[in-house]
């Protein structure tokens, strides 16, 4: 599976952003560590956010965030559809759920009593 840069089309994308699926080129990437990132926006959502499920809409991305807010969890939500005027069907499973660092366990364990805990690790 190749993409194009979304800014510089004709380069291919070597990577894409963690936070929000974003394809980059070399010379969009904001690298930090072994994370790419598509803006230093991203980049600090990145360090202070960790993923927690990633999910087919974000109506449904809507939906676990409002479970855990409940929790006082305060969850977010990025998908490529932000970055992207138009996007196709094989970019549907973008959109992704994010939590402060020290919930993770607690969002993990919030969604799993709800079973709404989307499973999407390797399942193909
Ligand atoms: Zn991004
Ligand atoms: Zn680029």
């Amino acid at each position: 599976m190749t993409s194009n840069c979304e800014v510089h089309s004709g380069q291919i994308a070597a990577t894409a952003c963690v936070v929000c699926a974003k394809p980059l080129c070399a010379e969009c990437v904001v690298q930090d560590g072994t994370n790419a990132y598509c803006s230093e926006d991203h980049r600090s959502v990145g360090t202070s956010y960790a993923l927690l499920a990633s999910v087919a809409t974000w109506a449904e991305a809507e939906a676990l965030k409002a479970n855990l807010r409940q929790a006082n969890i305060d969850a977010t939500w990025y998908c490529r559809a932000d970055n992207v005027s138009s996007y196709g069907m094989e970019d549907a499973e973008s959109t992704m759920l994010f939590v402060p660092r020290p919930d993770v366990a607690r969002a993990n364990n919030v969604l799993s009593a709800l079973n709404l805990l989307p499973s999407n690790e390797g399942m193909l």
